[in-house]
């Protein structure tokens, strides 16, 4: 297949070019390189992968034939919704109606790159598909939670409507190389504070939950889901929960490092607890996550410990 990729410089966008030219596709990687890193996809270039830097909240043009269009681009750390918020807005908006009208355009399949942040701050434990969530629309987050709630709706009439073959991956807490240092989320915060023995901020008590999959995981349930015949939403994530405060002492303890934990204040609308149900992946796709927590550190650790090498 020829596939497009929106955000193919980004951390999870990067894995999958990379896993579909394994596979034997050729991969158009689109990306204005927002929040991207051209040195996350430089070793691709010798590969059956196109790079075009573009802006996908403008008109998208691709020569040729397209089997299917994955729509990755976006800022993803809560940080970046702060200090991004619009473009947060319009590349879940703009750049999902830009990316359905080539995959209709080209006869394509299509698949947006959902998120547990659908679900708000979640009322319902574990999250199952059929939960509605509960999001404040007017609060720090609710840029990404509300374009990616827009862009789930967008997506769904485009297959009802236009009979696009349309996939929702609901995507949980995901970590592994290629995020970047300063990305603000947890693992690289804490990977980054305890490599060079600072203090390891966590936020408010550190008793809320997050449920962390390994990216090669995720690439491999998304694929699985490009291939199957569901247009239904999948949660794919690792359903191991853990509190912030435990990921952040493993973390320390598989850095080997002298950090302490300091508390900061919790930020605006921080979801107290979340956990995939995957009853839907299992049973639809046959997928389960194999990459134990500690297993995916060590190899997340191994690149940090470069990146943060490089930096000083
Ligand atoms: N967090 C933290 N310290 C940090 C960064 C994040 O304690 O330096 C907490 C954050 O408040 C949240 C959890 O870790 O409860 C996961 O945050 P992240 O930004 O990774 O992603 P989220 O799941 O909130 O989108």
């Amino acid at each position: 297949m020829r596939i497009v990729i929106t955000g193919a410089a980004g951390f999870i966008g990067s894995h999958l070019s990379e896993t579909l030219l394994d596979r034997g596709h050729a991969v158009v990687g689109i990306d204005n390189l927002l929040t991207g890193d051209l040195g996350n996809i430089a070793h691709l270039r010798d590969r059956d992968f196109q790079f075009i830097r573009h802006d996908v909240t403008r008109h998208i043009d691709v020569d040729g034939a397209v089997d299917f269009v994955l729509h990755w681009a976006s800022p993803a750390s809560p940080i970046d919704y702060l200090e991004l918020p619009i473009q947060t807005m319009k590349v879940g908006s703009l750049g999902t109606h830009n990316a359905l009208g080539l995959a209709k355009a080209k006869k394509a399949g299509f698949m947006i790159a959902s998120t547990s942040e659908i679900y708000g701050d979640p009322l319902e434990h574990p999250q199952k598909e059929s939960y509605w969530g509960n999001v404040n629309p007017i609060g720090p987050r609710g840029v990404y939670d509300e374009a990616k709630r827009f862009s789930e709706a967008l997506t769904l009439a485009y297959h009802r409507y236009h009979g696009v073959n349309t996939k929702i991956v609901r995507i949980f807490n995901t970590y592994g190389p290629r995020m970047r240092l300063r990305d603000g989320r947890a693992v690289p915060a804490f990977m980054s504070q305890a490599l060079r023995n600072e203090d390891v901020t966590v936020f408010g008590d550190g008793t809320q939950t997050r449920s962390f999959c390994y990216v090669t995981d995720l690439v491999d349930g998304i694929l699985r889901l490009m291939l199957s015949d569901t247009n239904e939403p999948v949660n794919i994530g690792n359903p191991h929960e853990v509190t912030i405060e435990q990921i952040a002492r493993t973390i320390i303890k598989l850095v080997g490092s002298s950090s302490r934990i300091v508390y900061r204040p919790l930020p605006v609308d921080d979801p107290k607890q979340r956990r995939p149900d995957i009853t839907r992946a299992r049973t639809m796709l046959g997928w389960e996550p194999k990459v134990g927590l500690e297993e995916g550190l060590l190899k997340t650790v191994d690149y940090f410990k470069a990146k943060v090498a490089a930096a000083t």
